[in-house]
């Protein structure tokens, strides 16, 4: 590939923003992104800072996630421990069970949200 600018220049990157190739002479450096200089440095610029925001944009939904499901859990743990002092001991009935079911969906709950949060973290 040959530099768009000068045809006779085997090209040494590409542009992120316009795509075309780049002799040393025409590259200019943003970030870590070629350009091509004194053309398109404000839109690669800017490209980067999407990227850029769209990461840290993940990262946050992602710890929201961690956090509702801590909450999510500790909202359950009552509920599995009443519903199974209540099945073990026989007293609670049907309570017993229905507060064990609650619990277990809770937990199920926020490991889902914990799965979640994984899942943004590794995009
Ligand atoms: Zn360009
Ligand atoms: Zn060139």
């Amino acid at each position: 590939m040959k530099c768009f600018y000068h045809q006779e220049v085997d090209a040494a990157g590409l542009c992120k923003s316009c795509g075309r190739g780049l002799c040393r002479e025409c590259i200019a450096e943003v970030g870590l992104s070629c350009s091509c200089r004194n053309r398109c440095e404000a839109d690669v610029a800017t490209l980067n800072d999407l990227v850029e925001r769209g990461r840290t944009a993940y990262q946050k939904t992602s710890a929201t996630y961690f956090q509702s499901g801590w909450f999510i859990l500790l909202l359950g743990i009552p509920f599995l421990v009443l519903g199974v002092a209540g099945v073990s001991s026989g007293t609670g009935g049907e309570w017993g069970y229905f507060l064990l079911t609650m619990g277990v969906l809770f937990m199920g709950w926020g490991v889902s949200h914990f799965i979640s949060a994984r899942r943004l973290r590794q995009k």
